[in-house]
């Protein structure tokens, strides 16, 4: 036990700790997304050491085997989660459990008011929070490599606290205890574990173990026990009790198996689970290109734009990039213009090196391929998708803006991106037009289109009528052809 000394206690920053009586006290039952959330994080946290160690085979001294083990113990209620990532230092604990509020805090409670669902946590960045729906007490023991290892421990009510690991069981990444409420100690049934991470966690990466209890007659040779971790107990009718890891995500990466072999429930699970978003995608682009570069890619078209589509401070993280089935990056820029940073996707290349810097992404010529590629796969989902008159508007309602951010800054594909724009005019009602369908309409002696920005309403009309003279329509004026508006 670490000297009372040693234990230090912060508060929670106000808005966090709001946020997690929320939590704590909203009837809500869909509970299990907590698993989700914090398998999640480690997978982050895995990712990041990988990375790290691809250019500093050093930094996976302090371990090589990168997994989430879930361990559930029904005798003392708890349930237990493991990571081999890169963990936390002391600040870290500090800063990243507690002290320091993001915009997802409050945009999520306020979200959670208009008629949210909790389960969308994790689009907000504050994921970890939930593991209150299911515990009254946590204690998170994280080792980075840069520092010792430290715990962390709170029971809600405001504050948190922090001390050495005097254990040291933890040599690098992250273990989470959750102690659960009375009602909750369904999470410390495999069956109910199996059940959550298949439904939202199995394209997660990295190997997720489930420690799970075993008997077996004693009489059973050494070899057929060779998988056991360890002997417990023996009984008196000579039953062995032992404790067995079963592997719960065995599934192949999606992206490598043939599109025609795949489901749209499929789809929309890994999109899930690549996105943390709680609803299906709009549209999926699966595909592949072959020859002089080759790789495969995954791109995704959201329902909704994320709350913080245009907050530049935002690490971007939304085409994941593998190089031959390992994790590289999730926040590459170089693969795709900012305009498009609501597509969301994966890219396995089979080219680029597995040590490649960030530095050396900037110059890849693979890199300016890919993405080229990638453009173009967008400008064809869109597409497709403008066939469909109601799905298109969804999509129109939530992106229009960066369609037009992309008319300004991608001068390659400007003629594409203005045919995807659309417009009410005097004819369309509710709906919008576009620029072919309006034209296809236009009176024989109309030579131009007037357009108001703004709302259109009479007032914009009247306006539109004093300032008339002044008109002008690409080089030409036409003071008289107002009548040309439809
Ligand atoms: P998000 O993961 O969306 O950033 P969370 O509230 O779930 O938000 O987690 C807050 C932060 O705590 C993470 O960004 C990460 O820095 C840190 N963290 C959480 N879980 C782990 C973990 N298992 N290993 C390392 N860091 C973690």
């Amino acid at each position: 036990m670490a000297d009372n000394e040693e234990v230090e206690t912060f508060a929670f920053q106000a808005e966090i700790a709001q946020l997690m009586s929320l939590i704590i006290n909203t009837f809500y039952s869909n509970k299990e997304i907590f698993l989700r959330e914090i398998i999640s994080n480690a997978s982050d946290a895995l990712d990041k050491i990988r990375y790290e160690s691809l250019t500093d085979p050093s930094k996976l001294d302090s371990g090589k085997e990168l997994k989430i083990q879930i361990i559930p113990d029904p005798e003392n209620k708890t349930l237990t989660l493991i990571d081999t990532g890169i963990g936390m230092t002391k600040a870290d604990l500090v800063n990243n459990l507690g002290t320091i509020a993001r915009s997802g805090t409050k945009a999520f409670m306020e979200a959670l008011q208009s008629g949210a669902d909790i389960s969308m946590i994790g689009q907000f960045g504050v994921g970890f929070y939930s593991v209150y729906l299911v515990a009254d007490r946590v204690t998170v023991t994280s080792k980075h490599n840069d520092d010792e290892g430290y715990v962390w421990e709170s029971s809600a009510g405001g504050s948190f606290t922090i001390k050495p690991d005097t254990d040291g069981e933890v040599q690098r990444g992250t273990k989470i205890v959750m102690y659960l409420k009375e009602d909750q100690t369904e999470y410390c049934e495999e069956k109910r574990i199996k059940e959550v991470v298949k439904k939202h966690s199995q394209f997660i990466g990295y190997p997720i173990a489930l420690r799970c209890q075993k008997e077996r007659d004693k009489e059973i040779s050494d070899d057929e026990a060779e998988a056991e971790t360890e002997e417990k107990t023996e009984d008196e009718s000579g039953v062995k009790k032992y404790s067995e890891d079963e592997e719960l995500n065995k599934t192949k990466p999606l992206w490598t198996r043939n599109p025609d072999d795949i489901t749209n429930e499929e789809y929309g699970e890994f999109y899930k689970s690549l996105t943390n978003d709680w609803e299906d995608h709009l549209a999926v682009k699966h595909f592949s290109v072959e020859g002089q570069l080759e790789f495969r890619a995954l791109l995704f078209l959201p329902k909704r734009a994320p709350f913080d589509m245009f907050e530049n401070k935002k690490k971007k993280n939304n085409i994941k990039l593998y190089v031959r089935r390992v994790f590289i990056m999730d926040n590459c820029e170089e693969l795709i213009p900012e305009y498009l940073n609501f597509v969301k996707g994966v890219v396995d290349s089979e080219d680029l090196p597995l040590n490649i810097s960030r530095e050396m992404l900037q110059q890849s010529k693979i890199l300016k391929v890919i993405r080229k590629n990638l453009v173009k796969k967008c400008m064809e989902l869109f597409e497709e998708l403008a066939d469909n008159a109601d799905d298109y508007k969804k999509f129109y309602e939530q992106f229009a803006k960066n369609l037009k951010l992309g008319i300004h800054e991608d001068t390659v594909n400007r003629k594409k991106l203005a045919n995807l724009l659309r417009y009410h005019s005097s004819q369309s009602g509710d709906e919008m037009t576009s620029l072919k369908d309006y034209v296809s309409r236009m009176k024989e002696n109309q030579k131009d289109i007037y357009y108001i920005t703004g709302g259109w309403n009479i007032n914009s009309l009247f306006l539109l009528l004093a300032v008339a003279d002044s008109i002008c329509c690409g080089s030409q004026c036409y003071p008289d052809s107002l009548s040309c508006i439809e």
